[in-house]
Protein backbone atom coordinates (compact mmCIF):
# COMPACT_ATOMS: atom_id res chain seq x y z
CA UNK A 1 0.00 0.00 0.00
CA UNK A 2 1.29 4.02 -1.41
CA UNK A 3 1.53 5.61 1.92
CA UNK A 4 -0.87 8.23 0.38
CA UNK A 5 -3.58 5.02 0.63
CA UNK A 6 -2.34 4.35 4.09
CA UNK A 7 -3.10 7.76 5.32
CA UNK A 8 -6.64 8.39 3.13
CA UNK A 9 -7.54 5.18 4.92
CA UNK A 10 -6.67 6.21 8.52
CA UNK A 11 -8.95 9.55 7.55
CA UNK A 12 -11.75 7.21 5.90
CA UNK A 13 -11.70 5.57 9.52
CA UNK A 14 -12.60 8.77 11.37
CA UNK A 15 -15.81 9.04 12.68
CA UNK A 16 -18.28 11.27 11.37
CA UNK A 17 -20.66 12.82 14.52
CA UNK A 18 -21.38 16.73 14.00
CA UNK A 19 -23.36 17.73 10.83
CA UNK A 20 -21.20 20.55 10.45
CA UNK A 21 -17.82 18.81 9.84
CA UNK A 22 -19.67 16.42 7.72
CA UNK A 23 -20.83 19.12 5.31
CA UNK A 24 -17.45 20.53 5.48
CA UNK A 25 -15.83 17.39 4.23
CA UNK A 26 -18.59 16.82 1.77
CA UNK A 27 -18.39 20.17 0.26
CA UNK A 28 -14.49 19.67 0.03
CA UNK A 29 -14.87 16.18 -1.73
CA UNK A 30 -18.03 17.38 -3.38
CA UNK A 31 -14.92 20.34 -5.13
CA UNK A 32 -12.36 17.65 -5.75
CA UNK A 33 -14.21 14.76 -7.39
CA UNK A 34 -17.42 15.62 -8.33
CA UNK A 35 -18.46 16.86 -11.79
CA UNK A 36 -22.17 17.95 -13.26
CA UNK A 37 -24.05 17.07 -16.07
CA UNK A 38 -26.74 19.23 -17.37
CA UNK A 39 -30.13 17.77 -18.38
CA UNK A 40 -31.71 21.06 -19.88
CA UNK A 41 -34.90 22.28 -18.46
CA UNK A 42 -32.88 23.48 -14.83
CA UNK A 43 -32.31 19.82 -14.73
CA UNK A 44 -29.04 18.41 -13.56
CA UNK A 45 -27.16 15.45 -11.97
CA UNK A 46 -24.07 14.93 -9.77
CA UNK A 47 -21.76 12.00 -10.14
CA UNK A 48 -18.36 11.53 -8.11
CA UNK A 49 -15.36 9.63 -9.07
CA UNK A 50 -12.67 8.46 -7.11
CA UNK A 51 -10.06 5.96 -7.98
CA UNK A 52 -10.14 4.91 -3.86
CA UNK A 53 -12.05 2.61 -2.68
CA UNK A 54 -12.24 4.01 0.77
CA UNK A 55 -12.93 7.56 -0.18
CA UNK A 56 -15.75 6.56 -2.51
CA UNK A 57 -17.11 4.56 0.75
CA UNK A 58 -16.52 8.03 2.86
CA UNK A 59 -18.17 10.01 0.31
CA UNK A 60 -21.70 7.30 0.37
CA UNK A 61 -21.61 7.48 4.04
CA UNK A 62 -21.45 11.17 4.89
CA UNK A 63 -24.44 11.65 1.80
CA UNK A 64 -26.34 8.87 3.40
CA UNK A 65 -26.01 10.80 7.13
CA UNK A 66 -25.77 14.17 6.67
CA UNK A 67 -28.10 14.40 3.69
CA UNK A 68 -29.94 11.34 3.44
CA UNK A 69 -28.97 10.58 0.48
CA UNK A 70 -28.73 6.87 -0.91
CA UNK A 71 -26.95 6.02 -4.04
CA UNK A 72 -25.12 2.54 -4.86
CA UNK A 73 -21.48 3.20 -5.34
CA UNK A 74 -20.58 1.17 -8.63
CA UNK A 75 -17.42 1.01 -10.50
CA UNK A 76 -16.15 0.42 -13.63
CA UNK A 77 -12.70 0.93 -15.83
CA UNK A 78 -12.84 4.42 -17.14
CA UNK A 79 -10.29 5.50 -20.29
CA UNK A 80 -9.57 8.77 -18.66
CA UNK A 81 -8.20 7.40 -15.44
CA UNK A 82 -6.00 5.22 -18.02
CA UNK A 83 -7.97 2.05 -17.75
CA UNK A 84 -8.10 1.63 -13.97
CA UNK A 85 -10.98 1.18 -11.59
CA UNK A 86 -13.16 4.16 -10.75
CA UNK A 87 -15.38 4.25 -8.42
CA UNK A 88 -18.48 6.51 -9.11
CA UNK A 89 -21.24 7.62 -7.29
CA UNK A 90 -23.99 8.53 -9.27
CA UNK A 91 -26.89 11.02 -7.54
CA UNK A 92 -30.52 11.08 -8.67
CA UNK A 93 -31.52 14.92 -10.28
CA UNK A 94 -33.78 15.56 -7.05
CA UNK A 95 -31.09 14.33 -4.93
CA UNK A 96 -28.44 16.37 -6.72
CA UNK A 97 -30.60 19.43 -6.34
CA UNK A 98 -31.18 18.68 -2.37
CA UNK A 99 -26.96 18.42 -2.38
CA UNK A 100 -26.21 21.78 -4.44
CA UNK A 101 -28.76 23.88 -1.95
CA UNK A 102 -26.87 21.97 1.15
CA UNK A 103 -23.85 23.00 0.22
CA UNK A 104 -25.01 26.28 -0.79
CA UNK A 105 -24.11 25.74 -4.46
CA UNK A 106 -27.37 26.72 -5.36
CA UNK A 107 -29.84 29.25 -4.09
CA UNK A 108 -33.26 30.99 -5.02
CA UNK A 109 -33.63 34.75 -5.13
CA UNK A 110 -36.19 36.50 -7.61
CA UNK A 111 -35.41 35.92 -10.84
CA UNK A 112 -35.13 31.91 -9.93
CA UNK A 113 -32.44 29.62 -9.23
CA UNK A 114 -28.74 31.11 -8.90
CA UNK A 115 -25.72 28.66 -9.87
CA UNK A 116 -22.59 29.42 -7.49
CA UNK A 117 -19.17 27.83 -9.52
CA UNK A 118 -18.00 26.76 -6.16
CA UNK A 119 -19.93 26.19 -2.90
CA UNK A 120 -20.25 28.88 -0.33
CA UNK A 121 -19.42 27.69 3.30
CA UNK A 122 -18.15 30.25 5.92
CA UNK A 123 -16.49 27.20 8.20
CA UNK A 124 -15.58 29.41 11.02
CA UNK A 125 -15.49 26.24 13.34
CA UNK A 126 -12.25 24.71 13.58
CA UNK A 127 -13.61 21.39 13.54
CA UNK A 128 -15.48 22.52 9.89
CA UNK A 129 -11.89 23.59 8.72
CA UNK A 130 -10.35 20.44 9.57
CA UNK A 131 -12.97 18.28 7.92
CA UNK A 132 -12.42 20.75 5.04
CA UNK A 133 -8.71 19.63 5.03
CA UNK A 134 -9.42 16.03 5.52
CA UNK A 135 -11.76 16.39 2.52
CA UNK A 136 -9.62 17.81 -0.14
CA UNK A 137 -6.51 15.91 0.64
CA UNK A 138 -9.00 12.32 0.32
CA UNK A 139 -10.23 14.13 -2.67
CA UNK A 140 -7.07 14.91 -4.81
CA UNK A 141 -4.47 14.71 -2.27
CA UNK A 142 -0.91 12.58 -2.01
CA UNK A 143 1.94 12.52 0.01
CA UNK A 144 5.48 10.52 -0.34
CA UNK A 145 7.08 8.76 2.53
CA UNK A 146 9.45 11.04 4.00
CA UNK A 147 12.62 8.70 3.31
CA UNK A 148 12.41 9.55 0.05
CA UNK A 149 11.11 13.26 -0.63
CA UNK A 150 9.03 16.05 1.73
CA UNK A 151 6.47 16.32 -0.49
CA UNK A 152 2.47 16.62 -0.07
CA UNK A 153 0.46 18.07 -3.06
CA UNK A 154 -3.24 18.77 -3.44
CA UNK A 155 -4.44 18.81 -7.18
CA UNK A 156 -7.07 21.37 -7.60
CA UNK A 157 -9.27 21.74 -10.94
CA UNK A 158 -8.93 25.74 -10.41
CA UNK A 159 -7.26 28.55 -8.96
CA UNK A 160 -10.26 29.71 -7.33
CA UNK A 161 -10.26 26.22 -5.91
CA UNK A 162 -6.97 26.53 -4.44
CA UNK A 163 -6.86 29.36 -2.88
CA UNK A 164 -10.00 28.57 -0.78
CA UNK A 165 -8.18 25.71 0.50
CA UNK A 166 -5.30 27.98 0.77
CA UNK A 167 -7.62 29.95 2.81
CA UNK A 168 -8.59 27.59 5.05
CA UNK A 169 -4.83 26.63 5.52
CA UNK A 170 -3.34 29.74 6.63
CA UNK A 171 -6.21 30.06 9.32
CA UNK A 172 -4.65 27.10 10.41
CA UNK A 173 -0.96 28.97 10.17
CA UNK A 174 0.32 26.51 7.77
CA UNK A 175 0.86 27.78 4.00
CA UNK A 176 0.85 26.26 0.52
CA UNK A 177 2.67 27.03 -2.43
CA UNK A 178 1.07 26.68 -5.47
CA UNK A 179 2.31 25.93 -8.94
CA UNK A 180 0.93 24.84 -12.14
CA UNK A 181 1.02 21.46 -13.73
CA UNK A 182 -1.07 20.91 -16.86
CA UNK A 183 -4.48 22.76 -16.31
CA UNK A 184 -4.43 21.97 -12.82
CA UNK A 185 -3.45 24.14 -9.83
CA UNK A 186 -1.35 22.05 -7.33
CA UNK A 187 -1.00 23.26 -3.27
CA UNK A 188 1.87 22.15 -2.16
CA UNK A 189 4.47 21.44 1.28
CA UNK A 190 7.78 20.79 0.98
CA UNK A 191 8.79 20.97 4.46
CA UNK A 192 8.81 18.31 6.62
CA UNK A 193 6.92 19.79 10.17
CA UNK A 194 4.60 21.39 8.00
CA UNK A 195 3.37 18.09 6.32
CA UNK A 196 3.25 16.55 9.84
CA UNK A 197 1.25 19.62 11.14
CA UNK A 198 -1.27 19.14 8.56
CA UNK A 199 -1.55 15.41 8.98
CA UNK A 200 -2.63 16.19 12.47
CA UNK A 201 -4.92 18.50 11.55
CA UNK A 202 -6.95 16.36 8.99
CA UNK A 203 -6.52 13.76 11.91
CA UNK A 204 -4.47 11.23 11.10
CA UNK A 205 -2.67 10.32 14.28
CA UNK A 206 -1.07 7.43 13.34
CA UNK A 207 0.16 8.71 10.04
CA UNK A 208 1.68 11.54 11.80
CA UNK A 209 3.73 9.53 14.44
CA UNK A 210 5.26 8.06 12.05
CA UNK A 211 6.32 10.61 9.87
CA UNK A 212 7.98 12.53 12.95
CA UNK A 213 10.02 9.47 13.75
CA UNK A 214 11.23 9.42 9.91
CA UNK A 215 12.43 13.25 10.55
CA UNK A 216 13.88 12.52 13.62
CA UNK A 217 16.12 10.08 12.01
CA UNK A 218 16.95 11.88 8.98
CA UNK A 219 17.80 14.97 10.86
CA UNK A 220 19.91 13.53 12.90
CA UNK A 221 21.67 11.61 9.61
CA UNK A 222 21.71 15.12 7.70
CA UNK A 223 23.42 16.53 11.05
CA UNK A 224 26.76 14.09 11.14
CA UNK A 225 26.46 14.55 7.69
CA UNK A 226 27.49 18.13 8.34
CA UNK A 227 29.69 17.73 11.47
CA UNK A 228 33.31 17.61 9.38
CA UNK A 229 35.82 18.34 11.56
CA UNK A 230 34.69 16.56 14.56
CA UNK A 231 36.53 13.70 16.00
CA UNK A 232 35.16 10.59 15.01
CA UNK A 233 35.34 8.20 17.63
CA UNK A 234 33.75 10.80 19.83
CA UNK A 235 31.01 11.31 17.44
CA UNK A 236 30.43 7.58 16.57
CA UNK A 237 29.98 6.77 20.44
CA UNK A 238 27.46 10.22 20.08
CA UNK A 239 25.59 8.64 17.24
CA UNK A 240 25.25 5.27 18.93
CA UNK A 241 23.84 6.71 22.28
CA UNK A 242 20.92 8.87 20.62
CA UNK A 243 20.08 5.98 18.27
CA UNK A 244 19.57 3.83 21.37
CA UNK A 245 17.73 6.99 22.99
CA UNK A 246 15.87 7.52 20.04
CA UNK A 247 14.94 3.85 19.47
CA UNK A 248 13.74 3.69 23.20
CA UNK A 249 11.46 6.86 22.79
CA UNK A 250 9.93 5.67 19.77
CA UNK A 251 9.02 2.37 21.68
CA UNK A 252 7.39 4.09 24.19
CA UNK A 253 5.20 6.72 22.15
CA UNK A 254 4.42 4.12 19.91
CA UNK A 255 3.14 2.12 23.11
CA UNK A 256 0.96 4.69 23.64
CA UNK A 257 2.35 4.87 27.47
CA UNK A 258 4.28 8.26 27.05
CA UNK A 259 1.60 10.36 28.72
CA UNK A 260 1.76 8.07 31.54
CA UNK A 261 5.59 8.74 32.17
CA UNK A 262 6.74 11.55 35.10
CA UNK A 263 7.55 15.26 33.38
CA UNK A 264 10.59 14.98 34.24
CA UNK A 265 11.13 11.90 31.41
CA UNK A 266 8.49 13.29 29.04
CA UNK A 267 10.43 16.76 29.15
CA UNK A 268 13.84 14.80 28.13
CA UNK A 269 12.61 13.07 25.77
CA UNK A 270 10.95 15.94 24.21
CA UNK A 271 13.96 17.85 24.64
CA UNK A 272 16.06 14.20 22.53
CA UNK A 273 13.61 14.07 19.76
CA UNK A 274 13.72 18.04 18.35
CA UNK A 275 17.41 17.67 18.62
CA UNK A 276 18.88 14.19 17.99
CA UNK A 277 22.99 15.24 17.24
CA UNK A 278 23.47 16.87 20.68
CA UNK A 279 25.20 15.58 23.30
CA UNK A 280 24.07 14.59 26.76
CA UNK A 281 25.65 18.40 28.40
CA UNK A 282 24.07 20.21 25.75
CA UNK A 283 20.32 18.56 26.41
CA UNK A 284 21.08 19.31 29.85
CA UNK A 285 21.99 23.03 29.28
CA UNK A 286 18.58 23.54 27.38
CA UNK A 287 16.70 22.23 30.65
CA UNK A 288 15.08 24.68 33.11
CA UNK A 289 16.25 24.44 35.64
CA UNK A 290 19.35 23.07 34.06
CA UNK A 291 20.24 20.11 34.46
CA UNK A 292 24.25 18.35 34.61
CA UNK A 293 25.67 15.30 32.12
CA UNK A 294 25.05 12.96 34.94
CA UNK A 295 21.37 14.01 35.90
CA UNK A 296 20.58 13.84 31.99
CA UNK A 297 22.14 10.40 31.68
CA UNK A 298 20.51 9.09 34.49
CA UNK A 299 16.76 10.28 33.18
CA UNK A 300 17.61 8.07 29.82
CA UNK A 301 19.08 5.34 31.63
CA UNK A 302 15.46 5.18 33.06
CA UNK A 303 13.96 5.99 29.61
CA UNK A 304 15.62 3.04 28.35
CA UNK A 305 14.98 1.17 31.19
CA UNK A 306 11.30 1.75 30.34
CA UNK A 307 11.12 0.42 27.04
CA UNK A 308 12.98 -2.29 27.70
CA UNK A 309 10.20 -3.56 30.35
CA UNK A 310 7.56 -3.00 27.61
CA UNK A 311 9.44 -4.78 25.06
CA UNK A 312 9.78 -7.51 27.02
CA UNK A 313 5.89 -6.96 27.80
CA UNK A 314 5.20 -7.51 24.45
CA UNK A 315 7.16 -10.20 23.29
CA UNK A 316 6.06 -12.23 26.39
CA UNK A 317 1.80 -11.41 24.89
CA UNK A 318 3.15 -12.07 21.17
CA UNK A 319 4.29 -15.67 23.19
ZN1 LIG B 1 -17.65 21.27 12.57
Amino acid sequence: MSFSSEVKSELTAIKTEKSCCMLSELNALTQSCASMTLHGHGEFSISYATENPSVAKRIFILLKRRLEINSNPRFHKAARFGGRRVYIIQLSPADSRKLTYALHMLRKDESGEVFRGIPRHAMTRKCCQQAFLRGAFLGTGSIVMPEKDYHLEIVCGSDQKARVIQQVLERNDLSASLMSRRSSSVLYFKRGEDIAELLSLMGAVRARMRYENILAQRSLRENVMRVTNCDHGNLRRLLTASQKQMKAIETIRNSGHFPDLPPDLQAIIRLRRQNPEMTLEQLGDLMTPKLGKSGVYHRFRKVIEIAESIENEQTSKDE
